[in-house]
């Protein structure tokens, strides 16, 4: 496999779950990987050493989604020593589940800056640095334009909200030969959402497949994203999530 050879990607929260299984991923099909992390440096370091096992190139980078000013900085540092930038994965997100009427504004505001704000900020440096066949690609979630489960308010307002800021951006970016797409996955085993977590039967129920994902099969269709074959995909919402949204 070798689609991304001579690409360079930047993964944010990428030291474990989804994101580190993309990096990997995106690594084993070519590309040079920089991810993010904010608490797990260890886990990230891990990960950047699977990617150099790999022979590739990797970098680890603590950078909260949180700080606009360091997703742009992790964007600038990728670029100064990977040497440029052509995959921007946005993987990195938090959630709170909880009634309605219990959310606080600071989770409101966390729960934003995360999930909507660093994706704008870091798609808007990486864009400066892209060439034409460059690939924005940012993970959403399957309770977006669907809410199947109570106390999902926050987190499916920041999700849903990407699908109008991939629209904007592929309009945008689009003339440039720039994509960008929106990946929506249902439930995948992972520290936010295990397998064997409370929720986990009551969302099985609800998928035609009635089991989890893995991170690898979000990895396989955000590699084929990165590639030059999905060329003719823009704007694109793209569920996989096992059924979960029949
Ligand atoms: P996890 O909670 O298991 O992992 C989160 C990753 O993001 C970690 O690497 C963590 O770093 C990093 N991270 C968390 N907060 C920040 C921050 N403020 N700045 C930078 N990095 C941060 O999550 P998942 O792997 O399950 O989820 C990944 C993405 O997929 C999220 O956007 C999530 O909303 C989405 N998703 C997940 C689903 C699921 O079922 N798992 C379903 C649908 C969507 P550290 O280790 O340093 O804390």
């Amino acid at each position: 496999m070798s689609r991304l050879t001579g690409k360079v990607a930047l993964v944010t929260g990428a030291s474990r779950g989804i994101g580190a299984a993309i990096a990997i991923r995106l690594a084993q099909e070519g590309a040079d990987v920089a991810i993010t992390y904010v608490n797990s440096r260890d886990k990230a370091n891990g990960v950047v050493h699977g990617i150099r096992e790999l022979g590739r190139r990797g970098l680890a980078l603590a950078a909260d989604s949180a700080n606009p000013h360091a997703t742009i900085e992790a964007v600038d540092h990728t670029v100064a020593e990977l040497g440029r930038i052509d995959i921007l994965v946005s993987n990195a997100g938090i959630g709170y589940w909880k009634p309605f009427d219990e959310f606080s504004l600071d989770e409101f505001d966390r729960v934003t800056a995360v999930n909507v704000r660093a994706v704008f900020t870091g798609a808007q440096a990486a864009a400066r640095h892209m060439v034409k066949g460059g690939r924005i690609i940012t993970i959403g979630s399957c309770n977006a334009e669907r809410v199947p489960m109570p106390g999902s308010t926050l987190y499916a307002m920041s999700k849903s909200a990407l699908i109008g800021l991939t629209k904007g951006m592929a309009r945008d970016l689009g003339p440039r030969g720039i994509t960008a797409n929106l990946v929506q996955p249902g439930p995948v085993d992972t520290d936010m959402n295990p397998a064997d977590g409370a929720r986990a039967d009551s969302l099985r129920a609800l998928m035609a497949l009635g089991h989890y994902g893995t991170g690898d099969d979000i990895g396989g269709f955000v590699a084929y994203l990165a590639s030059d074959e999905s060329r003719f995909i823009t704007g694109a919402a793209l569920t996989i999530d096992g059924g979960y949204n029949i």
